[in-house]
């Protein structure tokens, strides 16, 4: 879990290379849609423009489906989700089905002045269509008001690893690897 612009991405990407195990980013896999101009594409493309998340049931429907898949038999890292309440729940209920537990939580922090510096940059190398600044905006309070109180109930839960997504992308990897060491020593 992370704020936009925390390196979330790219600190899945590389953590899911160190364990072995398929990074899975509903973010990515709404974009792939929405390039690939299916159904879903469509859906998650009026939401997304806009900054906000998309439905419940079409994103819970999706997670279920791509954890179910043979490459996660193994384990999996998910990027970007849960991010509300009701996605706590729903995962904990895959997870249940599937007869699998999470190991850990990681969450990514940074300070809303970096992030936006972050976003910005972002936006200028990517051109992303959710990078503008009011949709910038907009993601952030999301972020602020559903998903980062959800980190509590994994620190109640012992799961979480708690980490400062600021500074060298190496050493904040570093950082990541041995928080999650001490959540599942
Ligand atoms: P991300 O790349 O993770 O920032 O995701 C890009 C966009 O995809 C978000 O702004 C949402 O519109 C949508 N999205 C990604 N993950 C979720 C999720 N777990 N629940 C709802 N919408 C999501």
């Amino acid at each position: 879990m992370g704020p936009q612009g925390s390196g979330k991405g790219t600190q899945a990407a590389r953590l899911a290379e160190k364990y072995g195990v398929p990074a899975i980013s509903t973010g990515d896999i709404f974009r792939a849609n929405i390039k690939g101009g299916t159904e879903l594409g469509r859906l998650a493309q009026e939401y997304s423009a806009k900054g906000e998340l998309v439905p419940d049931e079409v994103t819970n429907a999706m997670v279920r489906d791509r954890l179910a898949q043979d490459d996660a038999r193994g384990g999996f890292l998910l990027d970007g989700y849960p991010r509300n309440a009701a996605q706590v729940d729903e995962l904990d209920a895959i997870l249940a089905d599937l007869d699998v537990r999470l190991d850990a939580v990681v969450e990514l922090t940074a300070d809303r002045a970096e992030l936006l510096e972050r976003l910005r940059r972002r936006a200028e190398i990517e051109g992303r269509e959710d990078d503008t600044e009011d949709v910038i905006a907009r993601r952030l309070d999301i972020y602020d008001e559903q998903t980062a109180p959800l980190t509590e109930a994994y620190a109640e839960r012992g799961l979480l690893a708690r980490v400062d997504g600021i500074g060298e992308i190496d050493e904040v990897t570093r950082r990541i690897l041995d928080a999650v060491t001490a959540v599942t020593a």
